[in-house]
C-alpha cells in the first residue's frame, strides 16, 4: 500500500525526522487557512498524488501571501497528473533549499535484505539519475537483522561525500529513516529531496512510503490510509465480506476453492473460449478457500452475480478438508438466501472428497439454473459455450 505524501509526512515526524510544518486542504479556502495557520512568508501548495514527477507536472507551487495559497492550490486542485486527479493538497512552510540531496530504504527481495541508495544529487528524477549517471548513486545492502545502524549511516555518510559538518545530522537523520521503515514495517522510505536549507538544516522535503500489506494485521491504525475510492466497486464489497476476489473483464463468473485451482480455472475458461463466438472470458478471481460456509458461497455468488458483465458462473471446487457434500449444501443455502437475485446459469464441478453424496445432493436439489458437470475440462466448455450464447453465439 503507498501512502501519500502528507502521511508519509506524519510518520517520518512521529519518528522525529526533520520535516516541514503542513496541513492538508482540500478546497482553496482551507489551503488559505492552513497558509494563515502556518503564518510563515512562503508557503508551498503541494499535489497530494500518488505518483511522482509532481514538481514538473505543476503540482507543486509556491506562494506569498494565503490569498495566493488559495489561488494556486485553486489551480492545482482537479489537475491530472499521469491520470491522478489531484483531490487533495498538503500546504508547507516554503523551505530556503541550499541543496537537495536523495535518500532511500527499500525492500530487495530478490536479495533478501533491504537496500539505501543515496547521493548528493538529489531533486531530479532518481530513475534518470540511475539510467544515466549509476555512479552517483550509492547502494548499500542492509541486513535487515541488523538493520540501518548507525555505523551503516555514517558509511553511507562517508561515500556519498557529504560534508564533514553535516555528517553527524545526516547519520542521524538516517537511523531515524531506518526506524521509520522498521517500524512501520515498510518495503519503501524515500526522501527525494532530503534537503540542506540555507541556514544549514537537515530537512525531509518530500517522502515517499509503501507499506507491506501483509503486516497490516498486526497494524490497526492501518485502517486510515485505506483509499478505496479509486477501487473497483464489487473489489470493495468483496474485501468487506472477507472474500478473495479479483475483477476481470470477461463474462464467466469463477468461484473455486484453493488459489492454484482457481488460476488453473481461469486457464481452462480462457481455453475454451478461444474458439466460440464473442471469445468469452473470466469475468474474475474468486478463492473460497478451504471450510468455505454456505455463507461464504453466498457472498461469492452474489458478488459475482452483480457483475453485470457476467453471464453465467462456473462453480469449481476439490473437496479435500471440506467435503463436497459440505460445499452442495452451500450452493443449495446460498441459492435460497439469494431467491431472485439468482438469475444466471451455474456450471458446477465437484471432485475429490465425498463428490458422489455431493452431486447427489445438487441433483435432487434440481435447481432449474445449476448443471452439474463431471470434469474440470468438461464444466469449463459448458459455462463457456453458455457465455458465449449469451454473446450471440450458438
Ligand atoms: P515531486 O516532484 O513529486 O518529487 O515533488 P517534491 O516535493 O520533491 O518537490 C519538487 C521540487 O520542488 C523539489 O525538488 C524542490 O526543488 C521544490 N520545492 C519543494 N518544496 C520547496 C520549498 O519549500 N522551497 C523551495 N524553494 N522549493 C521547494
Ligand atoms: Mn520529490
Amino acid at each position: 500500500m503507498d501512502l501519500f505524501e502528507y502521511q508519509a509526512r506524519d510518520l517520518m515526524e512521529r519518528a522525529g525526522v526533520p520535516v516541514l510544518k503542513a496541513r492538508v486542504a482540500r478546497t482553496p479556502a482551507e489551503a488559505q487557512a492552513a497558509a494563515e495557520a502556518l503564518g510563515t512568508a512562503v508557503t508551498v501548495i503541494k499535489a497530494q498524488v500518488k505518483t511522482g514527477g509532481r514538481g514538473k507536472a505543476g503540482g507543486v507551487k509556491l506562494a506569498k501571501s494565503p490569498e495566493e495559497a488559495a489561488q494556486r492550490a485553486a489551480e492545482i486542485l482537479g489537475m491530472s497528473i499521469k491520470d491522478h486527479v489531484v483531490e487533495t493538497v498538503m500546504v508547507t512552510e516554503g523551505a530556503s533549499i541550499a541543496e537537495e540531496y536523495y535518500f532511500s530504504l527499500l525492500l530487495d527481495r530478490a536479495e533478501r535484505r533491504y537496500l539505501a541508495m543515496c547521493t548528493r544529487e538529489g531533486g531530479m528524477e532518481i530513475e534518470v539519475l540511475a539510467d544515466e549517471r549509476p555512479d552517483a548513486l550509492l547502494k548499500v545492502p542492509i541486513d535487515p537483522r541488523r538493520g540501518l545502524d548507525e555505523a551503516t549511516a555514517a558509511d553511507i555518510v562517508a561515500r556519498a561525500g557529504f560534508d564533514e559538518a553535516d555528517a553527524a545530522e545526516l547519520v542521524r537523520v538516517f537511523v531515524l529513516l531506518g526506524e521509520v521503515y522498521r517500524d512501520n514495517d515498510a518495503t519503501l522510505v524515500e526522501v527525494n529531496p532530503l534537503v540542506r536549507t540555507t541556514d544549514g538544516k537537515i530537512l525531509a522535503l518530500d517522502g515517499k512510503i509503501s507499506l507491506d500489506d501483509n503486516a497490516a494485521f498486526r497494524h490497526p491504525g492501518w485502517s486510515v490510509f485505506a483509499d478505496t475510492s479509486h477501487d473497483d466497486p464489487l473489489e470493495v464489497r468483496a474485501r468487506e465480506k472477507g472474500l478473495n476476489y479479483v475483477k476481470l473483464d470477461g463474462q464467466v463468473g469463477i468461484i473455486g476453492n484453493g488459489a492454484g485451482l482457481v488460476m488453473s480455472t481461469l486457464d481452462v475458461v480462457a481455453y475454451a473460449g478461444r474458439g466460440l463466438t464473442g471469445h468469452p472470458k473470466p469475468a474474475n478471481f474468486l478463492d473460497i478457500g478451504g471450510g468455505a460456509s454456505a455463507q461464504v458461497m453466498a457472498d461469492g455468488l452474489d458478488i459475482i452475480l452483480s457483475d453485470p458483465q457476467v453471464s453465467v458462473v462456473f462453480v469449481n471446487v476439490f473437496g479435500g478438508i471440506t467435503a463436497c457434500s459440505e460445499v452442495a449444501k452451500g450452493i443449495r443455502e446460498a441459492l435460497k438466501q439469494l431467491g431472485n437475485r439468482a438469475t444466471k446459469p451455474i456450471v458446477v464441478r465437484l471432485d475429490g472428497n465425498a463428490v458422489e453424496v455431493g452431486r447427489e445432493i445438487l441433483q435432487e436439489y434440481a435447481h432449474p439454473l445449476v448443471t452439474v458437470v463431471d470434469t474440470m475440462d468438461e464444466a469449463a466448455r459448458a459455462a463457456a459455450e453458455l457465455a458465449s450464447a449469451a454473446m450471440g453465439g450458438n
